[in-house]
């Protein structure tokens, strides 16, 4: 979560409340359809273009499916050392599929179908020294019976 020495990598794309990261993606106030990243306008061709607003999303989903980049990230990640790391595609409840990072397991453990779990993560350290913050989605942990 943010805080003096951390920053998001982007504004806006996500929030903590009460100590709850969340997305803010955006919900369309006449068919409801969600977005993320946020958008002003719905562009569901069934409806009217109405306005959408923002809305937090998941922050839990489902893997939809994922791979292992093991090539060096474009420059703007930032990502100096970097080692290869996966990234998958999760169904969040509102109907939405994000991209994100995978983080919680080694790059090749994740399961398509498993629940997943929003973190905020490190995605590198910026030139004044503060933790530049990204999405990440981790597998939930499992339940000891
Ligand atoms: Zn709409």
């Amino acid at each position: 979560m943010p805080t003096p020495t951390s920053i998001p990598v982007v504004d806006g794309l996500f929030d903590v409340q009460d100590g709850a990261p969340a997305l803010v993606g955006a919900k369309c106030t006449a068919c409801g359809t969600h977005y993320f990243p946020r958008r002003a306008r719905c562009s569901n061709p069934a409806c009217n273009g109405a306005e959408a607003a923002p809305v937090r999303l998941g922050p839990r989903g489902v893997l939809y499916s994922w791979s292992v980049q093991a090539y060096r990230p474009p420059p703007l990640f930032g990502m100096d050392p970097w080692a290869p790391y996966a990234i998958g595609l999760v169904d969040l409840p509102e109907g939405v599929r994000v991209m994100a990072m995978l983080t919680g397991a080694p790059p090749e453990a994740f399961q398509i179908g498993s629940p997943m779990q929003l973190r905020l993560e490190p995605l590198r350290v910026d030139a004044d020294g503060r933790e530049v913050l990204t999405w990440k989605f981790a597998p939930v942990a499992e339940h000891v019976a």
